[in-house]
């Protein structure tokens, strides 16, 4: 049975704010129908079933103003969002107009929501887990197709399910443990330390492939900063420009950080890259000016999760090449494609020695004339390659965590686990063991949200925007 348990109605703006065709103003609460019954020209509402549509005129009963003419769609809880009743109205949308609607609510009792509290009463309300919940702001803020499959498949419960079951085979153990415990001095194993081991040994073995996932998790919310680096007039703005054409229509344009860098976003098979052009590399700087770019260039690329390193094949020898991306990433692990540019300039012998220099390294090379538009589509296959390579082949998991606090939580729980697994094979007391096992079921249950805090909850629904 689903209790709801707030007692005040909450109103905001659901959609963005400024001049649109339609805006959606939603109310939750004991008190939305009757509010809305309140200034809606059709009393009928007020005894009309969950799940209707309702056309009719939005009026100032103390004035007899009529402020739109609306669509109004009416849930009763526990079949809503928030397992209230809840009111959306499609009214016009200026400015003008949701002013007047959001304080015509307001002055009939409803209450403007804070940042997330529409979120915050769902899960509060149990509709939904602390994981779900979080899922709907990604949901919202997804901007590639990769991103918002991950966030579905968690606001639909799927990592939340594969914490339960975590949990659930922890809990038993736990139990026994401190069964134990409660026996006191007397030495009674009621736990048999060989299976416990053995759980241990495979609950560890998943929550560290859920972190592993994180990785690519990180890089499906945030993008992959992809440097691209070279010997000025390699073709690095050319390049960047060339991969950029290809999706500028869905493409917002990042100004550069310093004048030295120009960033753009490019969406390529559903991953999101963040290329970063950089002022040219020069052995021997001629100014200062110049010096400090390079040093800029060199702080860049050991911020960045890839470096294309950019050359003119007329230009440059093989051996150089690879000297120069040595000595820029000397230190870092970093994944590296070596691109030659100009393949129109370069003579079939050039080519070919760039290709036999290359084979046996670990460095793939790729051939292209960026000022022709030639080649690009091998370079997109190849950084979608380098990506999934690195991390999804480190992820078993179907789940794909993408959320720091999550991660954090997840390690905090392997850390726990494996201070158990220590425990056992020391021979540590049960006192000691279940007590790591209670911390590690305490981080997975955070998740959640199974245990929560009201600060946490804070934290976590305050970054919401309000209306959500
Ligand atoms: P950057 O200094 O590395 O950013 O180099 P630019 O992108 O400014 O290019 C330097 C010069 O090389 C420009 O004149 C480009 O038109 C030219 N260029 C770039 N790509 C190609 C290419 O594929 N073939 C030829 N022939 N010229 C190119
Ligand atoms: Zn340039």
């Amino acid at each position: 049975m689903v209790q709801t348990i707030f007692s005040d109605t909450i109103v905001a703006l659901s959609t963005p704010p400024g001049a649109g065709a339609l805006a959606v103003v939603r109310l939750s609460g004991p008190a939305a129908v009757a509010i809305m019954a309140a200034v809606f020209s059709k009393k009928s509402l007020a005894q009309a079933a969950g799940h209707t549509l309702h056309y009719g005129n939005l009026r100032d009963p103390a004035s007899g103003e009529i402020i739109d003419e609306v669509v109004v769609a009416l849930y009763r809880g526990p079949r809503s969002f928030t397992r209230e009743d809840v009111v959306e109205i499609s009214c016009h949308g200026s400015d003008y107009v949701v002013r007047q609607v959001l304080a015509l609510l307001l002055r009939h009792g409803a209450r403007l929501a804070e940042a997330g509290e529409f979120t915050k009463r769902a899960f509060l309300n149990g509709a939904m887990d602390l994981a779900q919940a979080e899922a709907v702001a990604d949901l919202i803020a997804a901007d590639s197709a990769l991103s918002h499959k991950v966030a579905l498949n968690q606001l639909r419960g799927g990592f939340s399910q594969e914490l339960r079951d975590l949990r659930a085979r922890l809990v038993q153990f736990a139990a026994l443990l401190e069964l134990e415990l409660d026996f006191g001095e007397e030495d009674v194993e009621f736990a048999d330390r060989t299976g416990l081991a053995r759980l241990l040994a495979e609950v560890r073995g998943v929550v560290l492939g859920l972190l592993r996932s994180f990785e690519l998790g990180n890089v499906i919310k945030n993008g992959i900063t992809a440097v691209i680096a070279g010997r000025p007039n390699a073709g690095k703005s050319t390049l960047l420009n060339a991969l950029l054409r290809e999706e500028r229509a869905i493409v917002s344009a990042i100004p550069g950080t310093t004048r030295d860098f120009i960033e753009d976003e490019v969406s390529i098979d559903g991953l999101r890259f963040r290329f970063v052009d950089t002022a040219g590399l020069r052995d021997n700087p001629a100014d200062e000016v110049e010096a400090i770019g390079v040093q800029r260039t060199r702080q860049r690329v050991r911020q960045a999760a890839m470096l294309l390193y950019l050359f003119d094949l007329s230009e440059i020898a093989p051996a150089e090449v690879q000297a120069e991306m040595q000595e820029l990433t000397s230190g870092l692990d970093l994944p590296v494609l070596a691109v030659g540019n100009k393949t129109d300039l370069a003579s079939a012998k050039t080519i070919q020695a760039f290709e036999q220099a290359f084979s046996a390294g670990q460095v793939p090379l790729l051939l292209l004339a960026a000022g022709q538009n030639q080649g690009l589509e091998a370079l997109q296959m190849a950084l979608v390659a380098q990506v999934r390579g690195s991390a999804l082949e480190n992820t078993a998991s179907a789940t794909i965590v993408t959320n720091v606090r999550h991660a954090r939580a997840l390690e905090t729980a392997a850390a726990h686990l494996a201070a158990v697994q220590t425990g056992l094979d020391t021979g540590r007391g049960t006192e000691l063991l279940a007590a790591d096992l209670r911390h590690a079921l305490a981080a997975l249950g955070e998740i959640t949200g199974e245990i929560s805090s009201e600060d946490l909850l804070t934290s976590i629904f305050t970054q919401f925007c309000i209306g959500k």
